[in-house]
């Protein structure tokens, strides 16, 4: 009995003793983040929940259990922030937002996808811009063949994560980097060579863990500026008018390769090349980020 009560009693000292450690711990690890001013003067802040949903939620899983539910409850706030303009925080994590440099960026998400990332590629190639692509690892797995030619016509890679996973911030240090590794892995079996030094967190929910392991692995967390929500399927008229009246220059412009029906997503592209080419100059996102 006596025992009994003195191993209790032990046991809850331990305890103590490793919550106590583990509190410091995270003290040291919070002390340890470095003190990023923000990206960008102009750059993106959202509301705490906007980001979540102003990416697509899943991407080519429609029936995906458990961002789905967020992502019903998104379209409001997505309308609200997709623009990322407005305040209420930088929840950001220091990921990139524009490109630092007058220039705009494109960048298509969730791919790559056989019935429309030709079609990007194509327009792309039609009025010489080159842009950034965010794979997603099990299509990468299954397309090597677009990865490829997304690489062969001059644009820069971006890890989006290998299932799409919004809640990957949230989990392990561990089971992130081993979702971005698993991704990275995809996308050198198809292009050996080809940089990949830019992570897109799915639905922009911005993790510090999530940040600090795509910097461990050498990428650099980006976000976006411009946000037409095609994913939501607006149509081309209104992904085309909020690109063309938001863009400005350094603007990271948002838009989807793949997850659904991106045929309004490249109509608008038709549309949006020959407009924004007039009056910005485009780039890819630079493979030697600071
Ligand atoms: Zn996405």
């Amino acid at each position: 009995m006596t025992r009994g009560i003195s191993t209790a009693r032990a046991a809850g000292i331990v305890t103590l003793v490793v919550a106590g450690l583990l509190g410091s711990a995270y003290v040291l690890g919070r002390s340890l983040v470095p003190d990023q001013p923000p990206p960008h003067s102009t750059g993106a802040t959202t509301s705490a929940d906007g980001p979540h949903y102003a990416d697509q939620p899943s991407a080519g899983e429609p029936s995906a259990a458990p961002s789905a539910s967020a992502a019903e409850t998104g379209p409001a706030e997505a309308g609200q922030d997709g623009s990322g303009r407005e305040a209420g925080g930088d929840n950001l994590f220091g990921a990139h937002s524009t490109t630092g440099t007058p220039r705009i960026a494109l960048t298509f998400d969730d791919g790559p996808d056989p019935r429309y990332t030709p079609q990007v590629l194509a327009l792309l190639r039609e009025y010489d811009v080159r842009a950034t692509f965010c794979v997603v690892g099990e299509n990468a797995q299954d397309h090597p063949e677009l990865v490829q030619s997304i690489v062969d016509a001059g644009h820069t890679l971006c890890n989006h994560s290998w299932h799409h996973d919004v809640g990957l911030g949230a989990r392990s240090a561990d089971a992130i980097r081993a979702d971005l590794m698993r991704t990275n892995a995809a996308i050198r079996a198809a292009v050996p060579n080809a940089p990949i030094v830019w992570y897109r967190q799915p639905g922009g929910a911005w993790t510090y863990p999530v940040v600090s392991v795509a910097r461990q692995l050498g990428m650099t967390p980006l976000h976006w500026s411009v946000d037409p929500s095609d994913w939501e399927l607006p149509g081309a008229n209104k992904i085309t008018a909020t690109v063309l009246s938001q863009a400005e220059p350094g603007s990271v412009v948002l838009m989807h390769d793949a997850g659904g029906d991106r045929q309004g997503t490249v109509e608008a592209l038709r549309r949006i090349l020959p407009d924004l080419t007039a009056r910005f100059e485009l780039e890819a996102l630079p493979t030697d980020p600071t």
